[in-house]
């Protein structure tokens, strides 16, 4: 545990020391690009610009630079503007305000120059490094974007969804077997693709002996992600939030103050339950009638644990739903609790309680469950590794199995049409 603390607030150091080295990079790259703008004399006399757009390498739309180029004073206007721009920013990351002021009007010449002069990836390496001077508030706001709209719930619950793929399958004459346990990819009949929908122990657990070593040691790295204790309930009416719009959610994360989730995520990621977890709770009789009697109502809830934690928490989450709604206990008829431990047994791809199919940092959700070129695709020939554990990473989107499916149809059918063609009602 303290190794882990240790390790947290070395991996803290390392990213903010990175983050400062990377802004002062932009500070110089800015700075030192405008006084050599700034000694040129078409920057001095604002002809750059017109001059670039005439060149037929960074022509890459030539109507459009005509036609910017048409516009000789706007064109000065912009060229004095970038140099004074360049040469403020040293200065203005030192006031809030003119900071922000600037980094949008840099953010419109990256995607000027993107379009305009056809150099997209120079523009997305600068806007990247511009970002770290983005608030953290902005970063935390498009989290919370992602919640605007809210989270969809299938009708009827969630069994509807597997009985839609299952139908789908049957239609087209795919069989399907359940209730087998494979534990070895010998025992699958012989095929010219194979997707596996697994975790990256289960690649392991199915075939480590055809496996290259590299690849087995990165896949034994990967990391797992968050683990989480289930709690269903069954209640004899709705849920009496305090705050009356949370009558209205469909998801709610219940955790208190800024601070009560910082320490409640921080015990759980050192190895310890904590004493008010973080819980997420869905009620979604809110938008779908169906999942209960008239009159009563369902919740189901899911807290934060240490991996493999075999605890059940029934009653801690039921405090937790309790202290933002008073009255809760009372309404509960049933409580069906599925410890991290148990929720592995139910799913193997959920190792340790595990459910996001691995980590979920920016780098392991794009290189996920290695670092490959082509995640979907693993070192054997014609199978493919198709679950959440590959990009873009959890949930029930379906796009980690569109993505695998498009490799085995090209590699091992020639066939490269978009796999959501082949579906008959995309959603
Ligand atoms: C409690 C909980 C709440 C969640 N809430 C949401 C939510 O609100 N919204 C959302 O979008 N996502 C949610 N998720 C995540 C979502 O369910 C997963 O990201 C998604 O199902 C992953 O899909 P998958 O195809 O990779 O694996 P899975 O859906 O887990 O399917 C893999 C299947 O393969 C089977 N399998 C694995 N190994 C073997 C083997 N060796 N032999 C035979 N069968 C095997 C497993 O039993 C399982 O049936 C939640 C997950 C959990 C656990």
């Amino acid at each position: 545990m303290v190794l882990a603390e240790v390790r947290r607030r070395v991996v803290t150091l390392m990213h903010n020391a990175a983050i400062l080295v990377i802004g002062f990079q932009m500070c110089v790259i800015y700075g030192a690009a405008a006084l050599w703008k700034a000694q040129g004399p078409v920057w001095e006399n604002g002809t750059a610009l017109y001059y670039i757009l005439h060149i037929d390498w960074f022509r890459a739309w030539p109507a459009l630079s005509d036609s910017a180029a048409d516009h000789p004073t706007i064109i000065a206007v912009i060229a004095y503007v970038t140099v004074f721009a360049q040469i403020g920013f040293p200065f203005a990351v030192f006031s809030k305000r003119l900071k922000y002021a600037l980094l949008v009007l840099l953010l419109g010449m990256h995607l000027s120059i993107a379009v305009l002069l056809g150099i997209p990836v120079f523009s997305a390496v600068m806007i990247i490094g511009d970002s770290v001077f983005l608030p953290d508030t902005f970063w935390l706001a498009l989290g919370t974007l992602a919640h605007t709209v809210g989270w969809p719930v299938a009708r009827g619950g969630s069994q509807a969804i597997a009985d839609a793929l299952a139908k789908e399958l049957r239609e087209r004459g795919g069989t399907i077997v359940t209730g087998h346990r494979v534990r070895s990819l010998a025992e699958l009949p012989r095929a010219r693709a194979i997707l596996l929908d697994v975790s990256p122990a289960g690649l392991l657990a199915l075939a480590s002996a055809d496996l290259p070593p590299g690849y087995v040691r990165a896949l034994r790295a990967a990391p797992s992600g968050v683990a989480v204790c289930k709690v269903d309930f069954a209640l004899s009416g709705p849920v009496p939030w305090a705050a009356p719009d949370c009558a209205r959610a469909g998801t709610l994360h219940l955790v208190g103050t800024r601070e009560e989730a910082i320490a409640a995520e921080r015990a759980v990621a050192a190895g310890r339950h904590a004493e008010r977890p973080y819980v997420l709770a869905v009620q979604p009789g809110v938008v779908d009638p169906t999942r209960a009697p008239q009159g009563r109502d369902t919740l189901y809830a899911y807290a934060h644990v240490p991996f493999g934690s075999e605890l059940d928490l029934g009653e801690v989450v039921t405090a937790q739903v309790e202290r933002f709604a008073p009255g809760f206990r009372d309404l509960v008829l049933a409580r069906h609790v599925v410890p991290a431990r148990a929720l592995e047994e139910h799913n193997p791809n959920c190792v340790g309680g595990g459910f996001t199919g691995g980590g979920l940092s920016l780098w392991h959700t794009a290189m996920r469950p290695v670092p490959r070129r082509d995640p979907y695709v693993t070192p054997i020939e014609g199978v493919y590794l198709c679950s959440a554990s590959t990009p873009p990473g959890p949930a029930v989107h379906g796009m980690c199995g569109v993505h695998a499916a498009a490799r085995a149809l090209r590699q091992c059918f020639g066939i490269r049409t978009d796999p959501l063609r082949f579906v008959s009602n995309p959603v």
